[in-house]
């Protein structure tokens, strides 16, 4: 890596990821637009503009096929997609999954570990292994291309710097995650948690000009994630978790000690024990509640009365969490994800205990994240390793 610490270069380091990152958010920009949108001169954008397309990493007035391709016009820049590859990383409850994307955050092959014992830390960490080498081979296009490795995990705990973490509902505890496999990939790697990375691929991937954007990632418990419209494209992490904000009108103990948290009413956790009818001082592991909630989630989607209703009764009680996050830091867009937070009937308690509180939180503003948690990954890994300062871009253009 070139470690020039002039003035000028590092203002056109910072400069670059600006620019960087708004083609990644919005797709395709005209230099005009980006010129505005930075403070740039034209002058300016045009010797980065000259350097990312030197690079390959971006193009100029070429219709690539993305996803998010419509309408471009000549003249406008772009993201290349084949300028550089990321792997993604998901290690959630119910799927674990390793897969390779291009700079567009287009999952171009996938691996699903998701047969290997989750439950044992080192197991997994050598099937994640195995699959990213398996993608990264030297034989494949690719190889030599990779920036980076993102690594999103169900955690509502704290992520180190250099990527340990405790992941409760697999029962991990404190796991150099980041560490361990960038050692073992000579990458760099990234670790989020499924919330921050969520909400840093629907602002990428939903676009609306400076939406702020606060998602509640609803698996067994709550994880939550805030981005902001300051225009860095870097979610706040935790800020606004509702998890453990506790609801007056239940005496249910949560694992953090105190009794009706949302972490434990309004939540894949609330379901569990109401169909279970577990007493309000039964505290089982996480780790034993993940099973029983795939169970519930099957059988609501299957037409089960009882369990719709839980899933329903469980999103009013999530409602009130919404209400308050909205009144504290009036998000343009409320986004539900996880398997929880995605299940139809949850989906409908939510805005069905919005109206009856008389929130002010437009039902419409409440949307559903149905980005997967690997393509999240790769997006972490993107913006961590391509659409930021430290981007290599001697390496990608010799690659
Ligand atoms: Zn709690």
């Amino acid at each position: 890596m070139n470690h020039v610490h002039n003035p000028s270069s590092e203002l056109r380091r910072t400069n670059r990821a600006a620019v960087l990152r708004i083609l990644a958010n919005h797709g395709a920009a005209s230099r005009a637009e980006i010129c505005e949108a930075l403070n740039l001169t034209p002058a300016g954008l045009s010797r980065i503009a000259r350097e990312l397309i030197d690079a390959d990493l971006v193009v100029e007035g070429t219709v690539v096929n993305t996803r998010s391709g419509a309408g471009r016009r000549a003249g406008n820049l772009t993201i290349n997609p084949n300028g550089a590859f990321v792997l993604g990383v998901s290690i959630t409850a119910n799927r674990r999954n390793v897969a390779l994307a291009n700079a567009a955050g287009e999952v171009l092959e996938q691996i699903d570990i998701s047969g290997v014992d989750a439950s044992d830390p080192d197991k997994t960490l050598s099937a994640i292994l195995a699959a990213a080498k398996s993608l990264a081979s030297p034989q494949t296009d690719w190889g030599s291309w990779l920036a980076g490795a993102g690594v999103s995990v169900a955690t509502t705990g704290k992520i180190s710097p250099d990527g340990d973490t405790s992941i409760g509902v697999l029962g991990w505890r404190n796991v150099p995650i980041g560490r361990w496999l960038g050692d073992q990939l000579g990458l760099p790697v990234t670790v989020t948690s499924r919330a921050d990375s969520l909400v840093q691929a629907e602002f990428a991937k939903s676009a609306e000009a400076g939406a702020r954007i606060f998602l509640i990632n609803v698996g067994l418990g709550i994880g939550c994630a805030w981005l902001g419209a300051d225009g860095t494209g870097q979610p706040a992490p935790d800020l606004g978790n509702v998890a453990h904000i506790p609801n007056p009108v239940s005496d249910a103990i949560c694992h953090c000690g105190r009794r009706g948290c949302y972490q434990v009413t309004g939540s894949g956790i609330a379901v569990v024990r109401s169909l279970a009818a577990l007493a309000d001082d039964a505290t089982p592991p996480l780790a034993d509640l993940s099973a029983p909630l795939a169970v519930a989630v099957r059988a609501a989607d299957g037409g089960d009365l009882a369990a719709k209703s839980a899933f329903h009764a469980a999103g009013a009680e999530l409602a009130r969490a919404v209400d308050i996050a909205h009144n504290l830091l009036a998000p343009d867009l409320v986004y539900l994800a996880g398997e929880t937070g995605r299940q139809a009937d949850f989906v409908a308690g939510v805005r069905d205990g919005l109206t009856q509180i008389g929130a002010l939180l437009p039902p419409d503003a409440v949307r559903i994240s149905d980005i997967r948690t690997v393509e999240a990954a790769a997006s972490a890994a993107l913006h961590a390793f391509v659409f930021s300062r430290d981007v290599d871009l001697a390496r990608l253009k010799a690659a």
